[in-house]
């Protein structure tokens, strides 16, 4: 176990990892393997049984996936987690155990675009439904929540930035409610927010993002505060009531407060297979060990070009809670006290056709689908991710013809901005 009283730039590094016992090696091993040798058949049948924590098979624990995850719990302050295939599986996963047909979750309308259509159209095939609803609007929320709630999901620093959640009054109304409060915390990374601290049940990551930082991998991540009691009501039967593919075993009974993570490990995992592979653990537990490094850099930067930005005349308004001017300013300094993160958005005065030529005319940014790399990215969504949308919906998602996101990089900021500079130029000539 890992000493969690380390600072932030330590746990980072170490938490998790060991010398490995069998070489030495110093950096955590990528444990290529599908299977683990069983001692003799009891050892095989004590772990099949769940009487005995170890290795059985890649598909449901692997040494190298249990590092990364013992170090994600940690910087997040939980007491586990389950690494899985991508950010989307990760929310798949954290959902599975606590819904059912006929089930469904309340979710802040501002959220990564991805998971609204996971939420509106796919999660109806498996009978559930999502009631979206502003986080500001504390009635509405409470409102939203119904006998067939099973939980409130909402984003720390939401996609595509510029809205910083409450997330203690949130958690406390789902609190009232009985059910557990799960965040998003991709955007903010446990550097910059820790939601378990302000109340949060589970946390979710795409670790494709900032804690792998650098673009190579996909990943997701699920952390158990271990604070729910899931056995107080009988809203969440798969882990208070007997398992019937474990001869009865009661979750939470049996595991405490880890029952949520053993239930994604020995249910999730075994049964829906959205698993992490070593590769991608490993690239990600490289990205770790320079979090919080990247993160000052890249608040820094975002801080630098978004006042840049919003003093020049050819932007029309820049969504950052970092400017003084955001109406999330306040709250930034509650929620994410070391800052709002490198991801925002900016109007472009030129409408539609100023933000292609802009994104065209860019040569440090890179024109892709991604946010969290060292490399500055910028998407033009109207023209893209959210082509299909009607005018109402792209306005209604922060996505109208005149909006470019922004991912702010580790490179130089004055670089940036020069590149930002010339491309505005070629935008609105
Ligand atoms: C990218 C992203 C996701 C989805 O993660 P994948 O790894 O792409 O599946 C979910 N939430 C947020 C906030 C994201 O940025």
């Amino acid at each position: 176990m890992t000493d969690t009283s380390y600072g932030f730039d330590t746990l980072q590094i170490h938490a998790g990892a060991r010398p490995d016992p069998a070489t030495g090696a110093r950096q955590t091993p990528i444990y290529q393997t599908t299977a683990y040798v069983f001692r003799d058949a009891d050892h095989a049948a004590a772990l099949f049984n769940l009487q005995e924590v170890g290795f059985i098979y890649s598909r449901l624990t692997n040494p190298t996936v249990a590092v990364l995850q013992e170090r994600i719990a940690t910087l997040e302050g939980g007491v586990g987690a389950v690494c899985c295939s991508s950010g989307h599986a990760a929310q798949i996963m954290a959902l599975f155990p606590l819904m059912g047909p006929g089930k469904n979750i309340v979710a802040s309308t501002r959220l990564y675009g991805g998971t609204v259509t996971q939420f509106s159209h796919t999660i109806k095939r498996f009978g559930w439904e999502c009631k979206f609803v502003d986080f500001d609007d504390l009635d509405a929320v409470k409102d939203a929540i119904d006998d067939n709630t099973r939980a409130v999901f909402g984003e720390a620093i939401a996609n595509p930035g510029g809205y910083i959640m409450d997330v203690r009054a949130i958690a406390d109304i789902a609190d009232a409610a009985q059910v557990p409060l799960i965040i998003d915390n991709t955007t903010a990374t446990p550097f910059l927010c820790r939601p378990i601290e302000h109340g949060a049940t589970l946390v979710v990551h795409s670790t494709t993002k900032y804690l792998t930082g650098n673009g190579t991998v996909t990943g997701g991540c699920i952390v158990d505060s271990g604070n729910f009691d899931w056995s107080a009501t009988d809203k969440f039967p798969s882990l208070s009531q007997p398992e019937p593919a474990y001869h009865g075993l009661k979750f939470h009974e049996t595991f405490g407060n880890l029952a949520f993570t053993f239930h994604g490990i020995a249910i999730g995992l075994r049964d829906l297979g959205m698993t992490m592979n070593p590769q991608a653990a490993h690239y990600t537990l490289m990205g770790t060990e320079t979090l919080s490094l990247r993160m000052e850099r890249h608040v820094e930067n975002a801080v630098k070009i978004a006042n840049w930005l919003e003093q020049d005349d050819r932007i029309e308004k820049v969504t950052y809670a970092g400017l003084e001017s955001s109406p999330y300013y306040e709250r930034t300094k509650t929620v994410c006290p070391k800052g709002a993160g490198a991801l925002f958005t900016i109007s472009v005065k030129g409408g539609y056709e100023a933000c292609v030529k802009l994104v065209n005319g860019l040569e440090i940014f890179s024109h892709v689908a991604n946010l969290g790399d060292t490399r500055s990215l910028v998407i033009h969504s109207a023209s893209t991710t959210h082509r299909q949308l009607s005018p109402e919906q792209q306005e209604a998602a922060g996505a109208g013809p005149n909006v470019v996101r922004i991912s702010i990089g580790t490179e130089n900021a004055d670089d940036l901005i020069a590149d930002l500079d010339q491309a505005l130029a070629q935008a609105t000539a």
